[in-house]
């Protein structure tokens, strides 16, 4: 039997660090919605007890280190299931890109094994084997739109943006998540973005006001040690999408585009500046 999974991208429409707790963790407040660019994952039952991952992406780890490894490793010890499982991801998600291609992968092989193995978990079990793997594997699991707080775990459903294009452009540098967060100085922050004022504009369906509302306090950290970022997020500005931001700690940029007219303009554009570039849909 075979089981077929999207694992989609994850954009933050806001991101703020409130403060580093004494676990190591930072608090966090964010909204995050899901885009149609999205990783596909083949779940095929083995009946040897293993664990195999494979992928057409050279660069991502086969092993425990890979998140959807994690995954069908937690699965199988916490409901003692004796057969194998063999992962194909077909990779589409840049990697290390603030995108949680490998949450999402996680996600997804969660959401797979449970049906392949027809285990019915309980939706707080799943967010639970999720936060244990990773932070933004709960907001995974869900989908949609949603404000995630405490280490980025604890979420409240919120009204998906209104239908419109986002165009997302990786710069072909790597940007360590750990190493972000680590150089954050929440006292060097000038303006915290508005969850509160987010959620409004959600709840009105206002375009314009969610392109307002946009703000990542990580941006300080990374558009200062990599100046192709800024330089990204500011050509994206005179191509003319509507809201730019970064998302999550980078370096993907993405911008938020109303009208289909002008999506290929600022999507060529650009291609000028950085080979991957994806012009996709919010997932509404
Ligand atoms: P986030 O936005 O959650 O910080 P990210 O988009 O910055 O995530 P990922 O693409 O998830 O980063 O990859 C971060 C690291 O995780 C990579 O360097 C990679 O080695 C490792 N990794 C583990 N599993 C996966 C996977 N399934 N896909 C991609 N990377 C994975």
């Amino acid at each position: 039997m075979k089981i077929y999974e999207k694992a989609p991208a994850k954009i933050n429409l806001m991101l703020d660090v409130l403060h580093k707790r004494p676990d190591g963790y930072h608090e966090v407040e964010m909204i995050m919605t899901m885009v149609d660019l999205a990783d596909r994952l083949t779940i095929t039952e083995l009946s040897r007890d293993t664990i195999q991952i494979s992928s057409q992406a050279g660069y991502i780890p086969l092993d425990e280190k890979n998140l959807a490894f994690q995954a069908a490793q937690k699965i199988k010890a916490k409901y003692n299931i004796k057969h194998g499982v063999h992962i194909h991801i077909d990779k589409q998600i840049p990697v290390a890109a603030g995108l949680a291609g490998g949450s999402s992968d996680a996600a997804a092989a969660l959401r797979g094994l449970n049906r392949l193995w027809n285990l019915q978990i309980p939706h707080n079990d799943m967010m639970e084997l999720g936060a244990s793997i990773g932070s933004d594997v709960p907001f995974c699991i869900t989908g949609g739109t949603a404000l995630a707080t405490g280490r980025g775990e604890l979420l409240t459903p919120l009204t998906s943006p209104p239908d419109c294009w986002v165009v997302l452009a990786k710069p072909p540098i790597n940007v360590s998540t750990a190493d972000v967060y680590g150089r954050f100085r929440a006292d060097k922050i000038a303006k915290h973005p508005s969850a509160i004022e987010m959620q409004k504009a959600l709840e009105h369906k206002s375009f314009d006001e969610i392109c307002h509302q946009l703000g990542n306090v990580l941006e300080d950290v990374t558009l200062t040690h990599y100046p192709q970022v800024q330089q990204l997020k500011q050509a994206m500005i005179q191509l003319g999408a509507d809201g730019v931001l970064m998302s999550g700690s980078g370096p993907t940029v993405f911008g938020l585009i109303s009208k289909e007219s002008k999506v290929a303009r600022v999507y060529n554009g650009l291609r000028g500046f950085c080979k991957e570039v994806y012009a996709v849909r919010i997932l509404t």
